[in-house]
């Protein structure tokens, strides 16, 4: 049915239509439910898929016949390693694996970036007067609560389909030393679901940035969680940075927290050879080495990169539908209203969802009074202030299909509703 822009209608028309709204979510309060789609968890289903962890490993000596019960190895387990290099394309000797969480390590870096300063720059970040970080937005609400907690200053720019407003963040940097950092998601962003192209990447590698320890700080966080057969690969930051001069530029994280386990996984961090020198260095005192023991059996697990891949079209088959509910619910109830945008990614966590200016709290608030819990609207934005109150995150993976369902016709049913209340004036 060919719907007319809600803004066209007639007064008489609008008044209908907003007590129709009102009346279907009447009923929706009336079901009594408890929804959640707030926060990017994989299902149990999803967890499920890598039980085999739990009799893993099967032996007790890595590849090199070293123990991995024993303290050592800090820059992790070298067959897991390898592995994370053919996925991220970068060589072997530039990645490190860790402990189970990629912001821990993100966290480590600024720290040792403001307290230590860059290699080859005798001046750390804290002596700085001010710090400020480009940030694409919407963009993931952690990085910027991070920045926030740390006193950086925050910088927005729009995150268009293929990757950051490239324009925008060369002006940012181009003159302002106290401009530092730039985050990025470059793949299937939280929560845009953009992908970085190569030409975006190339010019955030190439641009002039008046300060000499400008970092990128490339979270590949959904690098193979693909949910279509176009199975993307990430622009290749560390050619692009050594190519244009910039070698130290890009500092990559990766985890397999939606992979394996969210909680028992494995955090990598790649770096060129001066900062990973620099980022050892302070690591050794902090860390004897990682867990080796859930390393090795991760490379077990795997076996390969290929194994990762085929791990993750599994995944894929799970979630695939639970993306493609919130598509059917949100244009079923809302298309060619006009009352808001929203992604269909072609990878990673989220959906993002653009209501009509000026409606985002009432959705989530009208939501939530119906029992269907949503991320807070603004969260995608540095301090969670969105400045046109437009942006709610949706994260369909951990509600079953059913409930994605249920809770994404509610939560269509509460975009239509507040527009036509704001609508009406
Ligand atoms: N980066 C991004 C972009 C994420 O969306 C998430 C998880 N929501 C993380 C990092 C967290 O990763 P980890 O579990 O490895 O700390």
């Amino acid at each position: 049915t060919q719907r007319a822009p809600l803004s066209t209608l007639s007064a008489d028309d609008l008044a209908a239509y907003r007590s129709a709204r009102a009346d279907d979510y009447a009923a929706l309060q009336a079901r009594g439910l408890k929804l959640d789609l707030t926060r990017g968890k994989p299902s149990s289903e999803q967890l499920d898929l890598s039980d085999r962890l739990l009799s893993l490993p099967t032996t007790t000596t890595d590849r090199a016949g070293t123990d991995v019960r024993n303290y050592g190895g800090l820059e992790g387990l070298l067959e897991l390693r390898e592995i994370f290099a053919d996925l991220l394309g970068v060589e072997t000797a530039q990645v490190l694996c860790q402990g189970n969480s990629s912001l821990t390590l993100m966290h480590q870096v600024v720290t040792d970036l403001l307290l230590w300063g860059a290699p080859g720059v005798d001046r750390p970040w804290k002596d700085e007067e001010v710090v400020k970080f480009v940030c694409p937005v919407p963009g993931y609400d952690r990085h910027f609560s991070m920045l926030a907690d740390f006193g950086i200053e925050m910088v927005t720019v729009p995150m268009h389909e293929d990757g950051p407003d490239v324009d925008a963040v060369a002006a940012l940097v181009a003159d302002d030393p106290s401009v530092k950092g730039l985050w990025i998601v470059p793949t299937y962003a939280n929560p845009s679901g953009s992908v970085c192209s190569q030409e975006v990447a190339a010019r955030l590698m190439a641009m002039p940035t008046a300060a000499p320890d400008f970092r990128v700080f490339w979270d590949n966080a959904y690098a193979v969680h693909h949910l279509t057969d176009a199975e993307v690969k990430s622009a290749d930051a560390f050619s692009l940075a050594a190519a244009s001069g910039h070698p130290d530029r890009p500092i990559m994280f990766a985890s397999t927290s939606k992979i394996t386990y969210a909680g028992a996984g494995v955090a990598v961090v790649a770096l060129s050879e001066a900062n990973k020198a620099w980022f050892l260095r302070h690591l050794g005192m902090a860390s004897i080495g990682p867990d080796k023991v859930n390393q090795l059996r991760h490379a077990e697990f795997f076996g390969d990169a290929d194994g990762v891949r085929a791990h993750m079209r599994k995944h894929r088959e799970i979630i695939a539908p639970k993306f493609a509910a919130v598509d059917a619910a949100l244009t079923a109830e809302l298309e060619g209203l006009d009352v808001a945008e929203w992604t269909r990614p072609t990878g990673g966590y989220f959906v993002n969802l653009d209501v009509l200016d000026g409606t985002a709290s009432r959705v989530v608030e009208l939501a939530k009074a119906a029992g269907i819990a949503l991320t807070p609207a603004g969260a995608s934005f540095p301090h969670g202030r969105d400045p046109r109150d437009r942006n709610i995150r949706l994260a369909p993976t951990f509600p079953s299909l059913g409930e994605v369902e249920t809770a994404m016709a509610g939560v269509a049913t509460c975009v239509a509703l507040a527009a036509a209340e704001s609508l009406s004036g």
